[in-house]
């Protein structure tokens, strides 16, 4: 028996519920709990699979506990915000409970992407023999695993890594974000960080533009570069990584919606005074943006996420791209979520496979590319995202 606790009722915890319901061999049983449950509940509703409802405030550890200990899973997947990994994780310490999330722990007044909070549960969760694992969706996630298979099957040493991530779909909207949009903008208005010779490059947000050729009919599209988290734990576990960037694909109407915005003072996530309440720009901003999982229905076209890894095989120059293509039309009609939600909710539901079944364990917080990448990436065909390797050469970004 493998119960299993959801935390998070929004775009990717939906497609959570429904792959793990996929997995019932797995995951024996289901519950799905957030701030609102009556979200988890529209949720449980389009399960054919029993999915029990709670309700919690996960910032708040005792209340946590009080779930955990009422529900006792075998593991938590935690898919609601970045605000909330460290209180998860104290109540997931507290009860003996496993722990699994997808987006690395933010402190709500400073939008900083570092594992140093997290890392530094390491020795609290082997000490309890539990497992702990960072980064499971799909970038970062996927994209670890990745990186990981390219080290593993086809370069003798990875120099340099690109990890491109591209939305070729529309929704028709003037302007709104594909999951949470007070976390996309902070993502995507924070300095860009590469990482070059051993250390990091910091450069102004979005100030680097280049034009990739992506697979499958998607043909040339602008990237830009930025900071995404999965770079940190992959120059730690891949050492020989000289050079690692983050591209994302950005529309220019997005852009031009986005630096409006920024040069209003509507990004800002510091406290402003406004009819004798304080009110933080930035989310009351997301109060009036389309919600992400109201785009579903809307969105066409596909997305095209995965790495380019440049080194050496048997003392020659090599590259090879590992990526996945998702259709949004597809993932709606499956699971009824666009597919950025779908690339991040199954990975999340293969992570929790990986470690139900004891395929990965450990003891203590882990990344993915820690891990074997295969058996990983074999399940994760089977629910719905395939990959493609290439072997070739590609400009240098
Ligand atoms: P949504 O905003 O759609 O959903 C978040 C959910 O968390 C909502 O149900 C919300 O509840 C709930 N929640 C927020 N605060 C609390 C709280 N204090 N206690 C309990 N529940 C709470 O976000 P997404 O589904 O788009 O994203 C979920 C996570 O996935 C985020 O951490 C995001 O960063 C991550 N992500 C990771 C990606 C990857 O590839 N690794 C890609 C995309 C997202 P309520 O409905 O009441 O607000």
């Amino acid at each position: 028996m493998s119960k299993i606790l959801i935390i998070g009722a929004g775009g990717v915890g939906r497609v959570v519920a429904h792959k793990c319901a996929q997995a019932s061999n797995v995951f024996t049983e289901i519950t799905l709990a957030s701030r609102t449950e009556s979200k988890c509940r529209a949720i449980a509703a389009e399960i054919s699979f029993p999915v029990k409802t709670a309700r919690v405030d996960a910032d708040n550890v005792p209340e946590l506990v009080d779930l955990l200990k009422r529900e006792q899973p075998k593991l938590v997947i935690n898919v609601a915000l970045p605000y909330q990994d460290l209180t998860i994780m104290d109540a997931c310490l507290e009860t003996g409970i496993d722990y699994l999330d997808t987006a690395n722990y933010e402190p709500r007044d400073t939008a900083k992407f570092e594992y140093s909070w997290q890392w530094a549960y390491h020795d609290r969760f082997r000490e309890k023999g539990l497992m702990a694992l960072l980064g499971s969706g799909f970038d970062p996630g996927v994209t670890n695993v990745y990186t990981a298979l390219a080290a593993k099957n086809y370069l003798d040493e990875i120099v340099e890594l690109d990890i491109i991530d591209a939305n070729a779909g529309s929704h028709g909207q003037p302007f709104a974000t594909n999951f949470n949009p007070e976390i996309n903008i902070r993502e995507v208005t924070a300095p860009c960080r590469h990482w070059e010779n051993g250390g990091w490059v910091e450069t102004a947000a979005l100030a680097t533009k280049r034009t990739f050729d992506f697979p499958d009919g998607i043909g040339p599209m602008s990237i830009y570069r930025m900071y995404h988290e999965e770079m940190e734990s992959l120059v730690k576990h891949i050492p020989t990584i000289k050079k690692a960037q983050f591209w994302m694909t950005f529309s220019d109407n997005y852009l031009k919606h986005l630096e409006v915005l920024q040069n209003v003072g509507m990004t800002r996530i510091d406290e402003v005074e406004y009819n004798g309440q304080k009110i933080i720009p930035l989310q009351f901003l997301k109060a009036v943006l389309p919600d992400p999982g109201s785009l579903g229905p809307l969105t066409k076209g596909k997305t095209c996420i995965g790495v380019i890894a440049r080194g050496i095989r048997n003392g020659q120059r090599k590259q090879v791209y590992i990526y996945n293509i998702c259709d949004h039309e597809e993932c709606y009609r499956e699971v009824n979520s666009q597919a950025i939600s779908y690339t991040t909710g199954v990975p999340a539901a293969v992570g929790g496979i990986m470690m139900l079944t004891g395929t990965w364990r450990g003891q203590g917080v882990f990344n993915m590319e820690q891990f074997d990448p295969e058996p990983f990436l074999e399940r994760l065909s089977v629910m719905g995202l395939p990959h493609v390797v290439v072997e070739g050469e590609w400009p240098e970004l």
